[in-house]
C-alpha cells in the first residue's frame, strides 16, 4: 500500500523506473493518476463461445483442449501454431508470427487451455493471431472477467498496463476517502468515489452506456467542484482591491463627449464603476461588438480612478492601437488629465509613471518592463484580451502592490464555459446596442479574375475623397514571402492609383515610421492604407469606407469580421471585399452577418471547440477528464455548488469537509500555473 496517493507509481510492486518512465509520459506519475486513468472501453471475458459459432471479426473467450501443437516457417523465421477443439469438434488454429519458447510447454498435447482474441479466417481455417491465454484449471483476474481496456502508453501491451493500473488502484483503495458531502451527492444524484472507480476498473459486469455516464459524471464533476472551490478560496484569500469613491470625473467626461451614450455604454459604466467601488476585486469582461464603442466606457473607468488617487494602465496587444488609445484618450480626457504612452523604457516615461504623474499610462507589453513602476496602480485594462496569454496578464497584474481591479475587454465572445475555467468566477457585461448612425457593411466575395471590379471601386472612393484599407494577411510561418508580397501589391497600387496617396504600413517597420502613415491616414491626408494585419484590432478612421482583405481564405472568422469592423464607423455606407481563389463557406457566413456574436459561434462550430478553446485560450484546459466544451452542464453546476459551499462554510474549516479541503489544497497547487489573477 503506498503511504499516500501521491506516491510515484515506481514503488508499485513490479514496477520499477523504467516503466514508472514510460507511464509518465502519459500523465501517470502517481497512484492517484492511476486512479482516474479510466478505461476506453471492457472487454467480455466471462462466456467461453463455442468454436462453431466463432465469426471473423468477433472478439472471444475460447476454451479448448490441444490437439496440436507445433513448430512453422522456415529459414530462420520461427512461427508457432496450436491447435484447440471444444466439444462442438470444430478446430481453432492458434498462430504466433513471432514467438516465445515457453509456447511449447504451455499447448502440450490433451491439455485444457482457455484464450481469448480476434478471429480471423485464413486458408479456409478459423484462426486466432497472438491471444491471450491461461492455463485451464486457474485462471486470474488479469484474464477473465470483464475487463477494462486502457489506452497504452508506448507500445506497451494491454496485459502490462492492466496489471499496472489494476495494482494501483488495489492498492491505492484502502487510502480513498470520500471527498464529496452526502448530502450533495444525493441531491445531485452521483454516486460515491470507490463505486465510481470500481465501476470502471473492476467491472463486474459491462456497464451500460448510461451507468458508465454516471460514474464517469461523478468523477468529472469532482475534477471540476475541487477546482473551482481552489479558485473562490484562493479568490477570497487574496487582499482587497483599492476602493474608488470619486466618480465625479466621469460625468465630466460624458457631458464633454461629442455623442450621446447608448443605454448599454451606460449601464455598462456604472456597473463598472460602482465594483470600483468595492474592495472586492473587480474581474469583470466587457464584451461588445467591433465598433460598439467600449473604448470610452473604459475611460470612464479610468478617469474614476484618476480621481480616487489611482493609476490605471491600459495594455494593448499592439503599437499601433496603443498609439490610437494615447491619441483619443488624450483628446478626450484634455481636461481632466494627462495621459503617458509607454513606448520604450524611456527614462522621463519611467520618471512619470514612477512618481504617479501619469494617471493613465497606455502601452504594449512593454508595460511589463522592469524599468516600468507604477506609483499606485489600481485599475488594469485589457483590450483585446483574447489576444494576450494568461501568462502576460498576471505579469500585468503582479505589477500593483496591491490587487488593482481587472477590466478586459473583447470582441470575441467567450463562451461561459470557458471563462469559468480561466478565471472562476467572471462577470460580464456585454453591450449590444451599437452607436446609432452606423451604416450595415457591405460584404462580397471578389475572385482573382475580377481585380478590375476590384481597382474600380477603389478609384470611385478615392474620387470621392473616401479612404481604403488593403490587408494583406502576414501567415506566420510565411511571413517574409508575404511581406515581400505586401510590398508587391503596395507597388502595384502605386502605380494603378497614380496622383493618388498609397501607403504601406506593417509590423517590422520603426514605431516612429508607422506613427507617421497611420497618422496620415487619420488626417485623411493617406487615401490607401496597404497593411498587415496590423490593423486588425480598433484602428478608428471614420471616412475609411472600403476594406479590401487580400488572401481572406487565410484568416479565421473573427479575425476577418475584426478586421471588416475598421470601417462602417461615419456616416457613408462602407463596403468590405474578401478576395480570394475560391468560395469557401467561412467567407459566406460574413457575406451573410454582420452579428460578431452569429460569427463567433459559427467559428467555434468550424473550427472545432477544442481548437477555439485550446490553442488560442488556454494552451489546453488541464483537466484530467473532463472537456469543457462536451461537460459544460457539469461544469456549471460545480461552479454553483461550489459557491454554495463556500457560503455554507467560507474557509472549508468544518470537519466534514476535511478531507475535500486536503484534495483542494493539493490540486490547487498543481493547477496554480494555469490560471489568471481570477
Ligand atoms: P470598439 O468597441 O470596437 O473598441 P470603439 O471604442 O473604438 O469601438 O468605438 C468605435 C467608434 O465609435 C469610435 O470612433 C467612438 O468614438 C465611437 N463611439 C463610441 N460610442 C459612441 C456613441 N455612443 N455614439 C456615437 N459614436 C460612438
Ligand atoms: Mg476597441
Amino acid at each position: 500500500m503506498p503511504s499516500d496517493l501521491s506516491t510515484s507509481l515506481q514503488y508499485l510492486k513490479g514496477v520499477g523506473p523504467k516503466l514508472a518512465e514510460t507511464f509518465a509520459k502519459r500523465g501517470l506519475f502517481t497512484f492517484e493518476d492511476a486512479l482516474y486513468y479510466l478505461p476506453r472501453t471492457f472487454e467480455d471475458r466471462r462466456q467461453p463461445t463455442p468454436i462453431i459459432r466463432l465469426v471473423p471479426g468477433l472478439k472471444a473467450v475460447v476454451r479448448g483442449k490441444v490437439v496440436d501443437s507445433k513448430w512453422t516457417g522456415g529459414r530462420g523465421r520461427r512461427q508457432f501454431e496450436a491447435t484447440l477443439k471444444d466439444a462442438s469438434g470444430k478446430p481453432l488454429t492458434l498462430h504466433w508470427f513471432h514467438t516465445v519458447p515457453s509456447l511449447k510447454d504451455e499447448f502440450v498435447l490433451g491439455r485444457e487451455v482457455t484464450v481469448y482474441g480476434e478471429i480471423h479466417f485464413f486458408r479456409g481455417r478459423l484462426q486466432m493471431n497472438h491471444p491471450d491465454f491461461a492455463g485451464g484449471e486457474v485462471i486470474s483476474p488479469e484474464f477473465s472477467g470483464v475487463l477494462p481496456v486502457y489506452t497504452s502508453p508506448e507500445n506497451l501491451s494491454q496485459k502490462v498496463v492492466r496489471k499496472v493500473v489494476r495494482g494501483a488502484v488495489e492498492s491505492s483503495m484502502p487510502l480513498i476517502q470520500e471527498p464529496l458531502p452526502g448530502a450533495m451527492l444525493e441531491r445531485l444524484g452521483l454516486c460515491d468515489l470507490k463505486t465510481a472507480l470500481k465501476m470502471h476498473h473492476f467491472p463486474e459486469t459491462v456497464p451500460d452506456a448510461p451507468t458508465l455516464r454516471r460514474a464517469l459524471d461523478r468523477l468529472i464533476f469532482e475534477e471540476f467542484f475541487v477546482f473551482q472551490l481552489g479558485l473562490l478560496l484562493n479568490r477570497e484569500r487574496r487582499a482587497l482591491a483599492p476602493v474608488m469613491q470619486d466618480s465625479s470625473g466621469v460625468n465630466e467626461l460624458v457631458k464633454s463627449l461629442p455623442f450621446a451614450l447608448t443605454g448599454d455604454q451606460e449601464r455598462a459604466i456604472s456597473e463598472i464603476t460602482r465594483d470600483l467601488g468595492l474592495p472586492l476585486p473587480m474581474t469583470r469582461l466587457l464584451q461588445g461588438d467591433v465598433g460598439s464603442g467600449k473604448t470610452v466606457v473604459s475611460l470612464a473607468a479610468a478617469v474614476m480612478a484618476a480621481r480616487s488617487g489611482y493609476q490605471t494602465a491600459l495594455m494593448v496587444p499592439t503599437e499601433v492601437l496603443a498609439i490610437q488609445h494615447f491619441q483619443k484618450a488624450r483628446e478626450l480626457l484634455k481636461e481632466l488629465f494627462p495621459v503617458l504612452l509607454v513606448h520604450g523604457a524611456e527614462k522621463m516615461v519611467s520618471e512619470k509613471v514612477a512618481s504617479g504623474e501619469s494617471k493613465l499610462v497606455i502601452g504594449t507589453h512593454a508595460l511589463f518592463q522592469e524599468a516600468v513602476r507604477f506609483h499606485r496602480l489600481g485599475l488594469v485594462i485589457v483590450d483585446e484580451q483574447h489576444r494576450f496569454g494568461v501568462r502576460q496578464r498576471r505579469e500585468l497584474i503582479d505589477k500593483a502592490a496591491g490587487v488593482p481591479h481587472l477590466l478586459m475587454m473583447t470582441a470575441t465572445p467567450i463562451p461561459r464555459t470557458l471563462s469559468l475555467t480561466l478565471y472562476g468566477d467572471l462577470d460580464l457585461t456585454i453591450i449590444r446596442e451599437k452607436p446609432k448612425a452606423r451604416l450595415p457593411i457591405r460584404t462580397r466575395m471578389i475572385f482573382e479574375r475580377d481585380r478590375e471590379t476590384l481597382y474600380g471601386a477603389i478609384r470611385k472612393r478615392i474620387e470621392a475623397r473616401e479612404q481604403i484599407y488593403v490587408v494583406y494577411p502576414l501567415v506566420e510561418e510565411s511571413e517574409k514571402l508575404d511581406l515581400k508580397s505586401a510590398i508587391g501589391m503596395f507597388e502595384e497600387l502605386k502605380k494603378v492609383f497614380q496622383g493618388a496617396s498609397v501607403e504601406l504600413v506593417h509590423g517590422r517597420m520603426a514605431s516612429e515610421e508607422k506613427e507617421r502613415v497611420l497618422d496620415g491616414f487619420r488626417r485623411g491626408a493617406v487615401s490607401v492604407l496597404v497593411a498587415t494585419t496590423v490593423v486588425e484590432v480598433g484602428i478608428d478612421v471614420p471616412n475609411a469606407t472600403l476594406m479590401v482583405i487580400e488572401h481572406a481564405e487565410r484568416l479565421g472568422l473573427s479575425q476577418l469580421h475584426q478586421l471588416r469592423g475598421r470601417v462602417g464607423r461615419g456616416t457613408k455606407a462602407s463596403e468590405c471585399f474578401l478576395v480570394s481563389k475560391v468560395p469557401t463557406q467561412r467567407l459566406r457566413i460574413l457575406v451573410q452577418s454582420d452579428d460578431g456574436f452569429v460569427i463567433a459561434e459559427e467559428d467555434l462550430k468550424l473550427r472545432g471547440a477544442g481548437e477555439f478553446l485550446g490553442t488560442r485560450q488556454s494552451g489546453g484546459t488541464g483537466f484530467r477528464l473532463g472537456d469543457i466544451v462536451r461537460d459544460g452542464r457539469l461544469l456549471n453546476t460545480a461552479h454553483e455548488e461550489a459557491s454554495r459551499l463556500l457560503v455554507e462554510d467560507p474557509g472549508l474549516e468544518k470537519p466534514e469537509h476535511k478531507i475535500l479541503k486536503k484534495m483542494v489544497e493539493t490540486r490547487w497547487k498543481e493547477k496554480q500555473d494555469f490560471v489568471t489573477g481570477g
